[in-house]
Formats: C-alpha cells, structure tokens, sequence
C-alpha cells in the first residue's frame, strides 16, 4: 500500500512539474544563468542561495535551506510575465510582501485575478514637436546635503586645500563640498528637462537640506534617537549601534552620520524617487582619486563612470529584502535597460567633459567591487540606491573634484560659499552631458 502510494505520490509530482515547463524553458533558463554569472554574482559565490533550471528560479535564505529544497522566493517560467506585472504595479513592499507569502506554491487566485483585469501602469511620455521629453517622468537625487563646512566633515565630502596656479603668485585655496556640485548641477539639469517637457522632481528639497526634508542638525535633534532605538530592534546585537548607546558617542555625528543617518537618509531617497514612478532617475555624483586619500594635494588623474545595480557577493543576502531586489534585479529588464542608457549618458561625459571613461584598472573598487558591462564605462556596483531604487537608472560619478584642472574650475563656480551662476561652469556642463544621454535614450524609446 505504501509503495502503491509513493508511486502515485511519484507520478503526480511529476506531472505536476511536467506542467511547469514552458516552451522556451531551455532559452529562458540559459539566458537567466548567464545574466546571474555576469552581473548579478559578482564572484561566482552566490551559487548556494539560488538554483535555475528548466522550471524557473529559486532564491533560499541559506545553503541548508537550499540543501532542504525550501526557498523563500521561487518563480516559475510560466509565472514570469505576472511577476513583471506585480514588479511594476505593486510598491516595492508590497510585491515583496506578496512574493514572501506566496514562496515556492503559485501566486494567490486573487492576485492571479486581479492582473487578468488591470491595465498595467504605463508611462505617460509621448514626445511631441520641440518637447521631445514630453511626459516622460524623470527622477533626480543630488547626492550628500552638505552646506557648511562643519556638515561637509560629518558627511565627509569636502575638499579644502591649496593649490599654485599658473601666472599667480599666491595660492588660491580651494574649498567647495561634493552637495554644492551636485545640487547646482541637479538644478541646471531640472531646468533643461521641464523645457523639454519633462516632469521632474528631485530628492533634496533646497541646498542644505537632506532629503528627509530637514538639515542633519534638526534631524538628529528630534529623529535621532527614535531612528536608533528602531535600527537597535531589528540588530539588538550590532556593536556599532550598541557603541552610540554610550553617553560618551552621544555627540559624534560621524558615527551617528555614519551608522544611523546614512542608512535612513538613503531608503528616503530611494522611497521619494520610487513614490514618483519615474521612467528614469538619475542619481549625480563627482568622484575623486581615491589613491589621492585625504585630499590635501591635487591630482592629475582624472576619470568619468557610471554605476547601475547587480554585482552581489558573500554577504550581501543576508535578510529577505536584499534577496527580493537580488531576484527582482536578475528577472526585470531594470538592470539591462539601465546599463544601456547609462552607456548613452557617459558616451556624452566623454565627448562634452572631455574627460576619459574609467577602465577596469583605473580604480581598485572598480576590480574588487564592481562587474564590467557591455556599455564603457558603466559598471555594476551593489550600492544601497542602485539596490533600492526601481526602474531605469544611472548612477553617475562624474570627474575627479581634486583634479589639478578641475578644482580651480569648479571652486571658480564659487561665491561667498554658494554656487553662483557664472556664464558657463563646469556643474553645467556636467548637466548638459547628461541631458544629451536621456535625450539619446527618449529618441531611442519611440523609434
Ligand atoms: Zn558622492
């Protein structure tokens, strides 16, 4: 009897999976493999939390669960085009709280139902004569806040040194903060979108501000404290969260910036530019040498380069949010179509900065940290917003601040510690490099 019943148990099981095999199950697991071993597991060490075969992908919380056959998050081949729908429709919480549930058995009749009725969301972008940008939905977040020189040192992001430039004979000191380039370059490249017909919004609502709407000061004096007691419930055993329970850390902003604020500023950023549904977004930064670490002296290299997500490693899975955007990044176009208009973008930061692309050995976190992709200069990189944030992006690094060139002429942008508008500075030139790009990539779009 027992036999009878493990044979029918066998039958069943098998026609249950024969069900499960598409047509095209060869091709969509061949392509999903080659897309996991070249963008998304950086090292080739993930190969123990997933498994892609001829029935679809399966994500497991850990090697003995993958041992066990239970995965957390499992999406058949069939089940492909309704995961891409509750991907786009759904918020970022919800398809993950959706997904979780649903495990390794089918999506739930009602959300099954649901889809067959509802009109996906689309984009609203139509080009027109003269507003080629017409409707198209554009995010911008000018990274770091900084405003001041005390705020510049908590984040980090300053550059304050001294250099002899040609015919002068005293030193000219050169002091600007990352946030002034960024946000002067953020609010050029709003302006020339609107004209284009773009509706933009951008993530830090006016120069000194974070974007959670206050400065660094007002937050830690009436966020702070509840921000900690939160971050301590999830990690109760996380020493540097522990360390900042000590009255004597009560006052370091770097610690406090560095373990606490960092992390919520981030996920508001990326909440604010997931809460638009953007066709695109945009995140500026300006890099700097890193060998030329603290940044007293100028350099003379100097390197454009993008990032967009994928690039996981050991590690990096540690909770079932960092597994969602890990399957939600191998099984979306996000990453293949934000690697291609990242290329557009830093085509033109070649051509219009006249500064090279990075390559591979120009930087040590681009060899340790980071994965080639098919577009110059773009490179996979596993930061919290290329992680966080949905949809096409790019994640742009442009320039070297303490190049020998560059800083003189970004510190010429420079009044009274604002940035000033002169006729043609270099954050502009900068927004013009990456109007172009999604100019490229709307052209593109409606071919
Ligand atoms: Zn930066």
């Amino acid at each position: 009897m027992k036999r009878i019943f493990s044979i029918v148990f066998f039958l069943v099981s098998i026609f249950a999976q024969a069900q499960l095999i598409v047509k095209d199950a060869d091709s969509l697991s061949l392509h999903y493999a080659t897309k996991m071993k070249t963008l998304i597991d950086r090292n080739q060490s993930l190969n123990n939390q997933y498994s892609i075969d001829l029935y679809g992908v399966s994500i497991y919380a850990s090697a003995a669960d993958k041992k066990l056959a239970k995965p957390e998050y499992k999406i058949t081949w069939s089940e492909l085009p309704l995961f891409k729908l509750v991907i786009k429709n759904e918020t970022r919480e919800e398809a993950q709280r959706i997904l979780l549930e649903k495990g390794a058995g089918p999506f739930p009749p009602e959300i099954q139902k649901a889809y067959i009725l509802r009109t996906p969301l689309s984009s609203e972008f139509v080009p027109m004569d003269g507003k080629p940008l017409n409707g198209m939905r554009i995010a911008l977040d000018p990274g770091h806040f900084a405003n001041d020189s005390l705020t510049s040192r908590v984040e980090d992001k300053y550059i304050d040194f001294y250099v002899k430039e040609q015919g002068k004979t005293d030193s000219t000191h050169i002091n600007f903060f990352e946030a002034q380039l960024t946000y002067a370059t953020a609010s050029s490249l709003a302006l020339f979108l609107r004209g284009y017909g773009a509706e933009v919004m951008t993530t830090i609502p006016e120069q000194g501000k974070t974007a959670l709407g206050k400065t660094y000061w007002d937050w830690k004096k009436t966020d702070y404290a509840h921000a900690l007691d939160s971050m301590l419930r999830v990690r109760p055993s996380d020493a540097n969260l522990l360390k900042l329970k000590n009255p004597k850390f009560k006052n370091d902003d770097r610690l406090i910036f560095r373990y606490v604020f960092r992390d919520v500023e981030l996920r508001k950023r990326a909440a604010l530019i997931n809460a638009f549904r953007p066709d695109l977004t945009v995140i500026i930064h300006y890099n700097v040498d890193e060998k030329n670490k603290d940044w007293k002296v100028p350099t003379k290299k100097n390197y454009c380069m993008a990032f967009v997500g994928g690039s996981f490693s050991a590690g990096e899975l540690g909770d079932s949010e960092k597994r969602f955007d890990f399957l939600r990044l191998l099984l979306t176009d996000e990453l293949d179509q934000s690697i291609s208009f990242s290329g557009q973008v830093t085509s033109h930061f070649k051509k219009h900065l006249n500064v090279p692309l990075a390559k591979k050995s120009d930087a040590e976190y681009l060899q340790t940290s980071c994965t080639k992709t098919e577009s110059e200069g773009v490179y996979g990189r596993n930061l919290s917003l290329c992680r966080l944030v949905q949809g096409v992006l790019i994640y742009g690094e442009t320039l070297y601040q303490d190049n020998e060139k560059e800083c003189i002429w970004l510190n010429d942008e420079k009044q009274e510690g604002e940035i000033k508008s002169l006729k043609m500075p270099r954050t502009q030139l900068v927004a013009e490099a990456y109007l172009l790009g999604i100019l490229d990539w709307a052209a593109q779009q409606k071919r």
